[in-house]
């Protein structure tokens, strides 16, 4: 018995070998992030690029997978890289930890060269960066998000999604899954941020949102199902996963890519276009 021969009943020896090869990015090692690690983990690969600037705080100890108390101060991708460590035992691992942001140049050279991004994170100005990345390199890129919307107290709308975006198909944009107000706040310099602040243009900036880990884990989960079938091939992934956690119902959904999509319109295969975003 190995490791893998459960794994192997279920999506095969070439299914299983497929995922071991794959080399992965993972952007944001937060809640979500940290399970799609856990899980890729467990799951075979054993090829990492992890992205993130951030440390643990105090307040990421209710969701980060692997994470303890004595975390509180380190870096995010060392936490997650601990925990895929952990997992592969004496398996060779390749991880390469990139605690910066992911408009890096390096970060954003080293995601170029990734077969499958993950994007992890709950501002639309990266989500934007690599949907573009995503669909200019040819990357299949699963990005993932989830909100929950408190009222007086009462939860009153809570959920999220993950969505497919591939070179041939409908990226973000054309899902309308992107605030551009959002993203052009993101991605602005400071002195204009300091602006669109002041006179109130952005809502929700650097605010901290409430979160739940066993919502993380589902929307995380979904994410990871839907790699094994793109990467398996044990069905055609699904384009568009939304979960609706007061309903407890998860709905599938397409999409088209729509006509005139600025994405769609880049030099495929190029890097120039995305290091205009690049800091
Ligand atoms: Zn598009």
């Amino acid at each position: 018995m190995s490791r893998d021969s459960r794994q192997i009943l279920a999506l095969g020896k070439d299914g299983q070998e497929k995922v071991k090869k794959l080399k992965v990015g993972i952007v944001g090692l937060g809640g979500l992030g940290s399970h799609v690690a856990q899980q890729l983990a467990y799951l075979g690969v054993r090829n990492f690029i992890l992205v993130d600037p951030d440390s643990v705080g105090e307040e990421n100890l209710n969701r980060i997978v692997g994470s303890t108390p004595e975390d509180v101060g380190r870096l995010k991708v060392e936490v997650a890289r601990r925990t895929i460590i952990g997992i592969a035992g004496t398996d060779p691992v390749s991880i390469n930890p990139l605690n910066r942001d992911m408009r890096n140049r390096e970060a954003l050279t080293s995601l170029s060269g990734c077969d499958v991004i993950f994007g992890c994170i709950d501002r639309d100005g990266p989500r934007l960066v690599l949907n573009e990345l995503a669909v200019t390199m040819g990357i299949p890129y699963f990005d993932s998000a989830f909100g929950i919307t408190v009222d007086n107290g009462k939860i009153v709308e809570a959920g999220g999604r993950v969505v497919l975006v591939s070179q041939e198909g409908p990226c973000l944009l054309c899902c309308k899954e992107i605030d551009c107000d959002e993203a052009a706040y993101d991605l602005a310099d400071p002195s204009e941020k300091k602006v669109t602040l002041e006179r109130g243009y952005v809502s929700g900036a650097e605010i901290q949102q409430p979160s739940i880990v066993s919502l993380d884990g589902i929307i995380a989960s979904i994410a990871s199902t839907e790699f094994l079938a793109l990467f398996t091939g044990f069905r055609h992934p699904v384009q568009c996963s939304y979960y609706d956690m007061l309903r407890g119902e998860l709905l599938p959904l397409s999409n088209r890519v729509i006509k005139g999509c600025i994405h769609h319109v880049f030099e495929k295969g190029s890097l120039q276009s995305i290091f205009r975003y690049s800091i």
